[in-house]
């Protein structure tokens, strides 16, 4: 599938609509989630124009993956929940309910965060 330069990421990249930035850097955009789930949820995205983690972990250089993962890092130490903990997380494809067909990693953190999944759909 062609990536969708119109999703909402790729108009957060372009600056056509704001985002509440937390991180950025020649690799990544980090910015807080609309709708977050934990007391810190920020999405962190690769300037890239990859759909997925398939999609990403098959086409992007080296460079973009690792400075994409150093970033990531970044991101949880500059929020300040390296110390208590964090969780990443990234959905790719239906079964996962991915809903932004641009790459990203939810970072949460600022509470327990319990147990790892949550109830598949009735
Ligand atoms: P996913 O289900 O992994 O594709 O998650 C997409 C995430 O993007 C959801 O957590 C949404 O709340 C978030 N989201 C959608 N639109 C925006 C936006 N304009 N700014 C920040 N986060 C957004």
């Amino acid at each position: 599938m062609a990536y969708d330069t119109n999703n909402i990421f790729a108009k957060i990249l372009r600056g056509e609509i704001p985002c509440k930035k937390v991180h950025e850097d020649e690799f990544a955009l980090a910015f807080h989630d609309i709708n977050p789930q934990a007391p810190i949820h920020v999405l962190v995205i690769p300037k890239g124009p990859y759909e997925s983690m398939a999609d990403f972990s098959a086409k992007a250089t080296e460079a973009e993956i690792a400075g994409f993962i150093r970033a990531v890092g970044t991101v949880g130490r500059q929020l300040g929940i390296e110390t208590n903990g964090y969780r990443i997380l990234a959905n790719h494809g239906h079964d996962s309910r991915q809903e932004v067909p641009h790459f990203h990693i939810h970072v949460f953190g600022g509470r327990d965060l319990g147990s790892m999944l949550g109830k598949p759909r009735a």
